[in-house]
């Protein structure tokens, strides 16, 4: 086991938890725990029905271990240099570094391959907790755990997983590149092209908008391999940073989340071998809109860490500034729009844990997760306006971070999916 990389979530766990796969009943009902120090598979992991009963947001003992080291982590390693990252739009690699440390790099990695072992719920909680300090932090953490490593992981032959997951739970970021310039919410419109030739394919084609291409030390890859059968063509391939003919672009100078770096990133002519293909020729869109359906509570639960992070900021303020002789919060004004705000807050934490809790429970989820990233970005927006109000003028600089999640909140509505995409997809469910 990579003892590093497990770090604290296993830290956290196996104290409580001895050493085998242990079922428990905790306050929240029965859920699956994992003593870390077992290379055990998860009897419950990747789509068996698993009740879970009770409150939502009552955590079981692993949970509550996990989130709080994560917030721990957030306040002591992440807000004193927040400012400085979104400033000078860099992701220090210390960060990077303290990610994997931390184990949060691949939560749902197996033991034996030197990840957390843990859960799905884990990593949402997680991406909340990051956010809650910086959304930038946390979409690295969201992209990595909820894309990039559950493709792998479902889909990639033992040798693909022997190969990438404990680098990816150790010390190689990746990148998942499904976007172009001309396909964006028409994703299976792509021009990149896969050539077969023999033994290897030949990719050509320029992805955009590539979240954490500049660190990132592998990318998923999607390109069509038989366009003449359209997107039935669609395949995704594993590409190593260092083949030759990959490049990465210059990064986008963003509005929000400025410390993530998106790319755009040129393929031309590499060749990968057969074995590079992920899954099966031709099955890359299956894939792609898979994994995106899970990833969009990752989203939402970074636009729910973003909400929470900014609401703590502005109420604390308002029950320390004087007006009129008495605290701005004990204006009757003011309390019905906190107490409005808490409201959507709740409410959107509990759309993305039913999400995350139905995902992992091996239960339709699809219509959940897209009402969870809708709404919560929703959620996200009005958050911050209200918040940067509250404050009054001083909220409006950058002497309080009221100002950089209501820049950061805005890509919510946007990745992984339109707030229309998310809509029309929630009303061609209701259709069928
Ligand atoms: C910061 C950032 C990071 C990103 N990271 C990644 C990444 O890591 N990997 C990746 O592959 N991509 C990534 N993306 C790309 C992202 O997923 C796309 O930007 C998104 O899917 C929208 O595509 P588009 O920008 O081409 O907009 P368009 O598709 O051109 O949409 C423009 C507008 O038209 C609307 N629209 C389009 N079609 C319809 C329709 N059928 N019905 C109603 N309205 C419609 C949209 O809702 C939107 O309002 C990222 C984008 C950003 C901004």
């Amino acid at each position: 086991m990579a003892a590093a990389a497990v770090g604290l979530i296993a830290k956290a766990c196996v104290g409580w938890m001895g050493r085998a796969a242990v079922w428990r009943s905790g306050g929240a009902g029965l859920h699956c725990c994992r003593a870390l120090s077992s290379g055990a598979p998860h009897p419950h992991h990747d789509g068996a029905a698993t009740l879970v009963q009770g409150p939502l947001q009552s955590l079981n003992e692993e949970e509550a271990m996990m989130r709080d080291a994560v917030a721990k982590f957030a306040r002591d390693k992440l807000a004193p240099i927040v400012a400085e990252m979104d400033r000078a739009s860099v992701m220090h690699q210390g960060v990077i570094d303290g990610l994997f440390e931390q184990g949060l790099m691949g939560i749902e990695i197996d033991v034996a391959l030197g990840g957390a072992g843990s859960t799905f719920f884990a990593s949402v909680l997680a991406v909340e907790e990051l956010a809650r300090v910086d959304p930038s932090v946390a979409v690295l953490c969201d992209i990595q755990n909820t894309l990039i490593n559950t493709m792998v992981r479902k889909l990639g032959t033992a040798e693909q997983q022997g190969h990438y997951l404990p680098r990816l739970a150790s010390d190689t970021v990746g990148s998942f590149c499904l976007s172009e310039e001309g396909s964006g919410s028409d994703a299976f419109a792509m021009k990149m092209r896969a050539e077969k030739r023999g033994d290897h394919f030949l990719l050509n084609g320029t992805k955009m908008w590539i979240s954490n291409a500049e660190h990132a030390g592998v990318f998923l890859v999607m390109a069509n391999a038989a366009p003449e059968r359209g997107y039935k063509g669609i395949t995704c391939f594993v590409v190593e940073r260092d083949t030759p003919g990959l490049q990465v672009g210059k990064k986008e100078d963003k509005l929000g989340i400025r410390a993530s770096s998106t790319c755009p990133v040129h393929f031309e002519n590499v060749k990968v071998p057969l074995s590079a293909v992920l899954g099966q020729e031709g099955h890359g869109y299956k894939y792609a809109i898979g994994m995106l359906n899970e990833g969009r509570i990752g989203i939402a639960a970074q636009m729910v860490g973003l909400s929470q992070g900014c609401f703590d900021h502005a109420v604390a303020y308002t029950k320390q500034r004087k007006q009129f002789g008495q605290r701005i919060y004990d204006f009757q004004g003011m309390q019905h729009q906190i107490a409005h705000v808490a409201t959507q807050i709740e409410a959107a934490r509990l759309l993305t844990y039913n999400a995350a809790r139905l995902r992992e429970a091996g239960l339709p989820f699809l219509t959940q997760a897209c009402m969870a990233k809708y709404f919560t970005s929703e959620v996200a927006s009005l958050t911050t306006s209200k918040c940067m109000e509250w404050m009054g003028g001083v909220g409006f600089t950058t002497s309080y971070p009221i100002e950089k999640y209501y820049r950061d909140c805005k890509v919510g509505t946007i990745y992984e999916g339109t707030s229309n995409i998310q809509l029309s997809t929630i009303a061609k469910f209701m259709d069928q």
